[in-house]
């Protein structure tokens, strides 16, 4: 059976305001998330594939297809009777540069340092008192979006009695960011040696690393490199001869976006339903199997080899006094030069909008940007001067998230804006507590009905939906949900009349 997957992500949203959702529909003649009569094709969608520098996207079976070469697809010349994708176009790579001398996160990507050059000395030689001791003195914070201290984590999960374990969260949800795509399919062994340090550190032996089922050649790619470092005696029993043992194990993502949230993974890669539940007792005591676990971000580990090869000191002089370090950003389709740039904490938006990504192509203007994924939020062109940081960008109303960078131009109406933004929180909901689960869903049908007569009185009724969604929901995500509405309705305040917000 042909099963294809198609992306409405923020970026692909932004790309073709929803269109190639419909357009696919229409070819292969199934309605999203359903399956035709004779069971031949199912097409399901999706928040995001990771192609947003190539939007929109799709997954033809385990196929990629992007950009113009969906069009092959949606014109009907790759139709569904014919059940074969061999004549799509693999996407092209993912565009990547680093904006910082020597290149941190992207060592390995550019060259400039190898793999495993710093496990084998730590294994053999070090000490996991000097691991936590550079971690601790670099800054190091987590990437994924919560931004936790890398040493303060490690050392919670060391202080409780073992078995302990170490994740490498994968599990990259958010429309927008491919960063952790970049890494795990092109420099996996990087990510793998930032997580044997981080069991060396924490007195670990077992990890796993999370991909999302949506990343297919990241799942291939990372399992190969587990291989490969297991023939290379970076993993496995008596590592280099050392008395330290540690294996890795890849797992494949449930497929749903509340899933990569620390304690839904826990209790998905238990076996047990991705629902998010309240915290404490946090995973660093209670994780993956019920024991201390130390979940951290794929960008965040990827950071950690150079940071023990060089020294913590090192890479807090990078970035802001406030936030050290570099940071992968992702730039959307509509920039003239999508890709992923490492910068350092405190570069001013403007600079990544014109400097990195050109602008827009095709001579467009830019009518607002979403930085840091769905439940991050949007800002006006006016905003740009704000700098890459978590404090002025929160002051703004801006959660930094994964700091990626999605641009719309005028030809997404703001009231389609907002709608995306709901049907997002509609349907990534896990449904573990009622105001996310009901209130997402209302606030979808309210926005449905922006551009009928008597919008500001929809949009009035908005309001109490956002106010319990921020002091009840169950999980940051509900609170996330009611931010980014919020600043959509900021962002495009002169397209959606209504109460300030
Ligand atoms: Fe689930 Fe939403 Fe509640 Fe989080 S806020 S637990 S995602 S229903």
């Amino acid at each position: 059976r042909r099963h294809v997957r198609v992306c409405e992500g923020t970026s692909c949203f932004a790309s073709t305001g929803g269109e190639h959702v419909r357009d696919l529909e229409r070819v292969l003649g199934v309605r999203r998330d359903t399956c035709a009569s004779d069971g031949s094709v199912s097409l399901q969608a999706v928040r995001c594939l990771g192609y947003c520098y190539d939007s929109p996207a799709v997954l033809d079976g385990d196929r990629p297809a992007t950009g113009r070469d969906l069009g092959g697809l949606l014109d009907g010349s790759v139709g569904a009777a014919d059940g074969s994708a061999a004549s799509l176009r693999t996407p092209p790579p993912i565009p990547y540069e680093s904006r910082v001398d020597p290149p941190v996160v992207l060592a390995g990507l550019l060259g400039v340092e190898g793999e495993w050059e710093v496990w084998p000395a730590v294994v053999t030689g070090g000490s996991p008192e000097r691991v936590n001791r550079e971690i601790a003195a670099s800054g190091l914070r987590g990437r994924g979006g919560a931004g936790f201290p890398t040493a303060k984590k490690w050392a919670m999960a060391a202080s409780e009695p073992g078995p302990r374990y170490v994740i490498a969260n994968g599990d990259e949800g958010d429309p927008g960011s491919y960063c952790d795509r970049l890494l795990m399919e092109q420099d996996p062994h990087r990510v793998l040696e930032g997580l044997a340090l981080a069991a060396f550190a924490t007195g670990a032996h077992h990890g796993l690393v999370l991909v999302r089922s949506e990343y297919p050649a990241a799942v291939h790619r990372m399992r190969a490199a587990v291989a490969e470092a297991r023939a290379g005696g970076h993993l496995g029993r008596r590592i280099h001869g050392s008395g330290f043992d540690f294996d890795v194990e890849v797992v494949e993502g449930a497929g749903s976006y509340v899933a990569g949230e620390e304690t839904a993974l826990m209790h998905a890669v238990s076996g047990l339903r991705g629902d998010a539940r309240p915290r404490p007792p946090y995973p660093t005591s209670k994780g993956f199997l019920g024991r201390p676990t130390v979940l951290n971000n794929v960008e965040t580990l990827a950071a950690v080899p150079w940071v023990v090869r060089h020294g913590g000191a090192a890479y807090a002089r990078l970035g802001h006094p406030d936030e050290p370090g570099t940071k992968l950003v992702c730039l959307s389709q509509l920039f003239r030069r999508p890709g992923v740039y490492e910068v350092e904490y405190g570069v001013p938006l403007r600079h990544l909008v014109q400097e990195l990504g050109g602008g827009l192509r095709d001579g467009r203007s830019l009518r607002a940007v979403q930085v840091g994924g769905p439940l991050g939020g949007f800002l006006t062109p006016e905003q740009l001067d704000l700098p890459l940081l978590t404090r002025p960008l929160a002051q703004a109303g801006v959660p930094l998230g994964h700091a990626s960078l999605i641009a719309f131009d005028a030809a997404v109406p703001a009231a389609a804006v907002l709608r995306h933004e709901w049907a997002f929180g509609a349907a990534e909901s896990c449904g573990a507590c009622t105001p996310c689960r009901v209130g997402t869903r209302r606030g979808l049908e309210l926005a449905e009905r922006i551009g009928e007569p008597g919008q500001a009185a929809v949009l009035a009724q908005q309001e109490p939906l956002l106010e319990v969604l921020d002091m009840a929901s169950l999980c940051a995500f509900g609170r996330g949900v009611a931010g980014a509405v919020r600043s959509v309705t900021r962002a495009y305040a002169d397209e959606l009349p209504g109460p300030a917000a």
